[in-house]
Protein backbone atom coordinates (compact mmCIF):
# COMPACT_ATOMS: atom_id res chain seq x y z
CA UNK A 1 0.00 0.00 0.00
CA UNK A 2 1.50 3.65 -1.17
CA UNK A 3 2.42 5.48 2.32
CA UNK A 4 2.52 9.36 2.65
CA UNK A 5 5.42 11.19 3.43
CA UNK A 6 8.02 10.65 6.50
CA UNK A 7 6.37 12.13 9.26
CA UNK A 8 9.34 11.18 11.93
CA UNK A 9 8.44 7.99 14.40
CA UNK A 10 5.51 7.96 16.41
CA UNK A 11 6.36 5.48 19.82
CA UNK A 12 3.33 3.89 20.67
CA UNK A 13 3.22 1.94 24.23
CA UNK A 14 0.96 -1.22 24.45
CA UNK A 15 1.69 -1.68 20.63
CA UNK A 16 1.23 -5.52 20.65
CA UNK A 17 -2.60 -5.89 20.30
CA UNK A 18 -5.79 -4.60 20.78
CA UNK A 19 -6.11 -0.18 20.16
CA UNK A 20 -2.00 0.25 19.88
CA UNK A 21 -1.87 -2.40 17.35
CA UNK A 22 -4.66 -0.66 15.49
CA UNK A 23 -2.40 2.88 16.25
CA UNK A 24 0.89 1.40 14.74
CA UNK A 25 -1.29 0.16 11.95
CA UNK A 26 -2.80 3.80 11.08
CA UNK A 27 -0.06 5.22 11.95
CA UNK A 28 2.11 4.02 9.52
CA UNK A 29 0.10 4.25 6.58
CA UNK A 30 -0.07 7.91 7.20
CA UNK A 31 3.64 7.88 6.70
CA UNK A 32 5.05 7.48 10.64
CA UNK A 33 7.58 5.31 11.08
CA UNK A 34 7.68 3.34 14.84
CA UNK A 35 8.79 2.20 17.85
CA UNK A 36 6.37 -0.03 19.19
CA UNK A 37 6.83 -0.85 23.26
CA UNK A 38 4.85 -3.68 25.21
CA UNK A 39 5.98 -6.68 27.51
CA UNK A 40 4.94 -9.38 24.73
CA UNK A 41 7.75 -9.86 22.14
CA UNK A 42 5.56 -12.35 19.74
CA UNK A 43 2.80 -9.95 19.55
CA UNK A 44 5.32 -6.92 18.86
CA UNK A 45 7.00 -8.73 16.31
CA UNK A 46 4.12 -9.96 14.41
CA UNK A 47 2.76 -5.96 14.47
CA UNK A 48 6.22 -4.80 13.11
CA UNK A 49 6.42 -7.68 10.12
CA UNK A 50 2.86 -6.83 8.69
CA UNK A 51 3.74 -3.32 8.77
CA UNK A 52 7.04 -3.39 7.38
CA UNK A 53 6.05 -5.36 4.57
CA UNK A 54 3.13 -3.27 4.05
CA UNK A 55 3.89 -0.22 4.84
CA UNK A 56 7.44 -0.35 3.63
CA UNK A 57 7.99 2.10 7.01
CA UNK A 58 11.21 1.31 9.52
CA UNK A 59 9.15 -0.18 12.50
CA UNK A 60 11.38 -0.92 16.00
CA UNK A 61 10.24 -3.18 18.85
CA UNK A 62 10.82 -2.05 22.14
CA UNK A 63 10.23 -5.06 24.63
CA UNK A 64 9.48 -2.89 28.21
CA UNK A 65 6.87 -3.19 31.12
CA UNK A 66 6.51 -0.40 32.24
CA UNK A 67 5.12 -1.01 35.35
CA UNK A 68 9.03 -2.04 36.29
CA UNK A 69 11.18 1.54 36.91
CA UNK A 70 13.91 0.59 35.29
CA UNK A 71 12.64 -0.66 31.86
CA UNK A 72 10.53 3.00 31.66
CA UNK A 73 13.35 4.98 32.45
CA UNK A 74 14.72 2.96 28.98
CA UNK A 75 11.91 4.26 27.18
CA UNK A 76 11.99 7.52 28.63
CA UNK A 77 15.88 8.03 27.48
CA UNK A 78 14.73 7.11 24.37
CA UNK A 79 12.06 9.44 24.43
CA UNK A 80 14.50 12.37 25.49
CA UNK A 81 17.56 11.90 23.40
CA UNK A 82 15.56 11.02 20.08
CA UNK A 83 14.98 13.82 18.19
CA UNK A 84 13.18 11.72 15.14
CA UNK A 85 10.50 11.27 17.49
CA UNK A 86 7.33 13.31 16.87
CA UNK A 87 4.66 11.62 18.12
CA UNK A 88 4.03 9.74 21.36
CA UNK A 89 1.09 7.15 22.07
CA UNK A 90 0.22 6.86 25.32
CA UNK A 91 -1.87 3.81 25.02
CA UNK A 92 -0.75 0.90 27.28
CA UNK A 93 -2.80 0.32 30.44
CA UNK A 94 -5.02 -2.31 32.28
CA UNK A 95 -8.42 -1.83 33.93
CA UNK A 96 -10.52 -3.86 36.37
CA UNK A 97 -13.88 -4.39 36.76
CA UNK A 98 -14.53 -5.55 40.75
CA UNK A 99 -15.50 -3.54 43.46
CA UNK A 100 -12.22 -2.13 45.50
CA UNK A 101 -13.45 -4.60 48.17
CA UNK A 102 -12.70 -7.05 46.06
CA UNK A 103 -10.09 -6.37 44.44
CA UNK A 104 -6.05 -7.17 45.50
CA UNK A 105 -4.67 -3.64 46.01
CA UNK A 106 -1.35 -4.98 45.01
CA UNK A 107 -2.92 -5.47 41.09
CA UNK A 108 -4.63 -1.93 41.66
CA UNK A 109 -0.86 -0.41 42.49
CA UNK A 110 0.33 -1.86 39.29
CA UNK A 111 -2.25 -0.92 37.13
CA UNK A 112 -1.49 2.84 38.70
CA UNK A 113 1.93 2.19 38.15
CA UNK A 114 1.03 1.45 34.28
CA UNK A 115 -1.89 3.72 33.72
CA UNK A 116 -0.80 6.41 35.73
CA UNK A 117 3.19 6.48 36.86
CA UNK A 118 4.67 5.05 32.98
CA UNK A 119 2.54 7.93 31.41
CA UNK A 120 3.56 10.38 33.32
CA UNK A 121 6.86 9.71 33.36
CA UNK A 122 6.81 8.83 29.42
CA UNK A 123 5.52 12.49 28.34
CA UNK A 124 7.70 14.21 30.75
CA UNK A 125 10.42 12.76 29.16
CA UNK A 126 9.14 13.59 25.74
CA UNK A 127 7.55 17.07 25.95
CA UNK A 128 10.71 19.03 26.57
CA UNK A 129 11.71 17.84 23.22
CA UNK A 130 8.48 18.99 21.42
CA UNK A 131 7.97 22.23 23.22
CA UNK A 132 11.77 22.93 21.52
CA UNK A 133 11.66 21.98 18.28
CA UNK A 134 7.81 23.13 18.33
CA UNK A 135 6.36 19.75 17.09
CA UNK A 136 5.18 17.06 18.57
CA UNK A 137 1.64 15.31 19.48
CA UNK A 138 1.52 13.57 22.68
CA UNK A 139 -1.98 10.86 22.31
CA UNK A 140 -3.24 9.81 25.73
CA UNK A 141 -5.75 6.94 26.09
CA UNK A 142 -7.90 7.96 28.84
CA UNK A 143 -11.97 6.19 28.85
CA UNK A 144 -15.37 7.37 28.92
CA UNK A 145 -15.19 5.88 32.91
CA UNK A 146 -12.68 8.68 33.53
CA UNK A 147 -16.28 10.76 33.49
CA UNK A 148 -17.95 7.91 34.91
CA UNK A 149 -16.68 6.45 38.52
CA UNK A 150 -20.07 4.45 38.98
CA UNK A 151 -18.94 2.36 35.99
CA UNK A 152 -16.50 -0.74 36.48
CA UNK A 153 -13.79 -0.20 39.17
CA UNK A 154 -13.06 3.01 40.94
CA UNK A 155 -9.13 2.92 40.99
CA UNK A 156 -9.45 2.74 36.91
CA UNK A 157 -12.10 5.50 36.52
CA UNK A 158 -9.29 7.26 38.75
CA UNK A 159 -6.51 6.39 36.58
CA UNK A 160 -8.70 7.91 33.43
CA UNK A 161 -9.85 10.67 34.94
CA UNK A 162 -6.01 11.64 35.82
CA UNK A 163 -4.96 11.04 32.48
CA UNK A 164 -7.78 13.10 31.36
CA UNK A 165 -6.49 16.20 33.69
CA UNK A 166 -2.81 15.52 33.02
CA UNK A 167 -3.81 16.42 29.04
CA UNK A 168 -5.76 18.85 30.15
CA UNK A 169 -3.49 20.85 32.14
CA UNK A 170 -0.45 19.89 29.13
CA UNK A 171 -2.76 21.50 26.77
CA UNK A 172 -3.07 24.49 28.77
CA UNK A 173 0.85 24.70 29.27
CA UNK A 174 2.53 23.69 26.14
CA UNK A 175 -0.81 23.49 23.79
CA UNK A 176 0.73 27.18 22.43
CA UNK A 177 3.87 25.97 21.88
CA UNK A 178 3.90 23.74 18.87
CA UNK A 179 2.44 20.71 20.79
CA UNK A 180 -0.74 18.83 19.53
CA UNK A 181 -2.90 17.16 22.49
CA UNK A 182 -5.29 14.60 22.43
CA UNK A 183 -7.24 12.58 25.47
CA UNK A 184 -8.95 9.91 24.03
CA UNK A 185 -11.80 8.51 25.95
CA UNK A 186 -12.86 4.64 24.59
CA UNK A 187 -15.99 3.62 25.17
CA UNK A 188 -16.53 -0.14 25.68
CA UNK A 189 -13.70 -1.43 22.41
CA UNK A 190 -13.53 -5.06 21.60
CA UNK A 191 -9.53 -6.03 22.67
CA UNK A 192 -8.08 -8.43 24.84
CA UNK A 193 -8.60 -5.69 27.51
CA UNK A 194 -11.85 -6.75 28.73
CA UNK A 195 -10.37 -10.75 29.54
CA UNK A 196 -7.50 -8.91 31.10
CA UNK A 197 -10.03 -7.04 33.58
CA UNK A 198 -12.14 -9.93 34.54
CA UNK A 199 -15.25 -9.72 31.95
CA UNK A 200 -15.41 -11.15 29.03
CA UNK A 201 -16.65 -8.80 26.24
CA UNK A 202 -19.24 -11.14 24.99
CA UNK A 203 -21.14 -10.38 28.32
CA UNK A 204 -21.36 -6.70 27.13
CA UNK A 205 -24.17 -5.60 25.07
CA UNK A 206 -23.11 -5.30 21.63
CA UNK A 207 -24.72 -2.26 20.67
CA UNK A 208 -22.06 -0.33 23.01
CA UNK A 209 -18.60 -2.21 21.97
CA UNK A 210 -17.27 -0.37 19.11
CA UNK A 211 -14.63 -2.13 17.33
CA UNK A 212 -11.08 -1.28 18.16
CA UNK A 213 -10.37 -0.11 14.09
CA UNK A 214 -13.81 2.27 14.48
CA UNK A 215 -12.46 3.57 17.24
CA UNK A 216 -8.90 4.57 16.45
CA UNK A 217 -10.16 5.74 12.74
CA UNK A 218 -12.86 8.45 14.40
CA UNK A 219 -9.77 9.17 16.89
CA UNK A 220 -7.80 9.88 14.16
CA UNK A 221 -10.02 12.12 12.39
CA UNK A 222 -10.74 14.06 15.70
CA UNK A 223 -6.71 14.21 15.92
CA UNK A 224 -6.80 15.72 11.93
CA UNK A 225 -9.60 18.17 13.17
CA UNK A 226 -7.38 19.46 16.49
CA UNK A 227 -9.71 18.14 19.03
CA UNK A 228 -8.08 17.79 22.47
CA UNK A 229 -11.10 15.59 23.99
CA UNK A 230 -12.41 13.06 22.26
CA UNK A 231 -14.95 10.79 22.81
CA UNK A 232 -15.77 8.40 19.99
CA UNK A 233 -19.06 7.10 20.81
CA UNK A 234 -20.35 10.45 21.87
CA UNK A 235 -23.52 11.54 19.16
CA UNK A 236 -23.38 15.44 19.89
CA UNK A 237 -20.18 17.21 20.64
CA UNK A 238 -22.21 19.66 22.45
CA UNK A 239 -22.50 17.41 25.15
CA UNK A 240 -18.93 17.49 26.23
CA UNK A 241 -18.93 21.23 25.59
CA UNK A 242 -22.10 21.88 28.12
CA UNK A 243 -20.35 19.56 30.33
CA UNK A 244 -16.63 21.50 30.37
CA UNK A 245 -17.96 24.47 30.37
CA UNK A 246 -19.80 23.78 33.51
CA UNK A 247 -16.40 22.96 34.95
CA UNK A 248 -14.76 26.24 33.78
CA UNK A 249 -17.70 28.03 35.36
CA UNK A 250 -16.90 26.66 38.71
CA UNK A 251 -13.50 28.06 38.38
CA UNK A 252 -13.74 31.66 39.99
CA UNK A 253 -15.69 30.74 43.12
CA UNK A 254 -13.62 27.37 43.95
CA UNK A 255 -11.15 29.18 46.38
CA UNK A 256 -12.78 31.86 48.79
CA UNK A 257 -11.11 33.42 52.08
CA UNK A 258 -14.36 32.25 53.70
CA UNK A 259 -16.40 29.13 53.65
CA UNK A 260 -20.35 29.42 51.58
CA UNK A 261 -22.91 30.78 53.45
CA UNK A 262 -24.69 27.30 53.86
CA UNK A 263 -21.45 25.98 55.64
CA UNK A 264 -21.88 28.55 58.50
CA UNK A 265 -22.91 27.82 61.71
CA UNK A 266 -25.66 30.17 61.98
CA UNK A 267 -27.29 29.09 58.97
CA UNK A 268 -27.14 25.20 59.74
CA UNK A 269 -30.25 23.84 60.98
CA UNK A 270 -29.83 22.77 64.94
P1 LIG B 1 -5.26 -4.69 25.20
O1 LIG B 1 -5.46 -5.34 23.88
O2 LIG B 1 -5.21 -5.53 26.42
O3 LIG B 1 -3.94 -3.81 25.08
C1 LIG B 1 -3.22 -3.35 26.19
C2 LIG B 1 -1.80 -3.09 25.74
O4 LIG B 1 -1.05 -2.62 26.88
C3 LIG B 1 -1.14 -4.36 25.23
O5 LIG B 1 -0.35 -4.07 24.10
C4 LIG B 1 -0.25 -4.76 26.40
O6 LIG B 1 0.90 -5.43 25.91
C5 LIG B 1 0.11 -3.42 26.99
N1 LIG B 1 0.51 -3.57 28.38
C6 LIG B 1 -0.21 -4.12 29.40
N2 LIG B 1 0.54 -4.15 30.52
C7 LIG B 1 1.75 -3.61 30.19
C8 LIG B 1 2.95 -3.38 30.90
N3 LIG B 1 3.07 -3.73 32.20
N4 LIG B 1 4.00 -2.84 30.25
C9 LIG B 1 3.91 -2.50 28.95
N5 LIG B 1 2.80 -2.69 28.22
C10 LIG B 1 1.74 -3.24 28.83
O7 LIG B 1 -6.40 -3.61 25.49
P2 LIG B 1 -6.80 -2.26 24.74
O8 LIG B 1 -8.26 -2.16 24.85
O9 LIG B 1 -6.17 -2.18 23.41
O10 LIG B 1 -6.18 -1.19 25.74
C11 LIG B 1 -5.43 -0.08 25.29
C12 LIG B 1 -5.80 1.14 26.12
O11 LIG B 1 -7.16 1.47 25.89
C13 LIG B 1 -5.66 0.96 27.64
O12 LIG B 1 -5.05 2.10 28.19
C14 LIG B 1 -7.10 0.86 28.11
O13 LIG B 1 -7.25 1.32 29.43
C15 LIG B 1 -7.78 1.79 27.11
N6 LIG B 1 -9.23 1.58 26.97
C16 LIG B 1 -9.72 0.40 26.56
C17 LIG B 1 -11.10 0.23 26.44
C18 LIG B 1 -11.71 -1.07 26.02
O14 LIG B 1 -12.94 -1.23 26.17
N7 LIG B 1 -10.96 -1.98 25.43
C19 LIG B 1 -11.96 1.29 26.76
C20 LIG B 1 -11.42 2.48 27.19
C21 LIG B 1 -10.04 2.63 27.28
P3 LIG B 1 1.70 -6.62 26.63
O15 LIG B 1 0.72 -7.48 27.34
O16 LIG B 1 2.41 -7.24 25.48
O17 LIG B 1 2.66 -5.92 27.57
Amino acid sequence: MATQANKGKALITGASSGIGAVYADRLARRGYDLILVARNVKGLTDVAERLTRETGRHVEIVAADLTVKADTRRIEERLRTDSSITMLVNNAGVGATASLIDSDVDELDKMIELNVTALTRLTAAAVPGFVERANGIVINISSIVALSPETLNGTYSGTKAYVLNLTQSLHHEVGGKGVQLQAVLPGATSTAFWDRAGLAVEHLPAQIVMTAEDMVDAALVALDQGELVTIPSLPDAADWERFNSARLQLQPNLSHKVPAQRYTRTSAAV
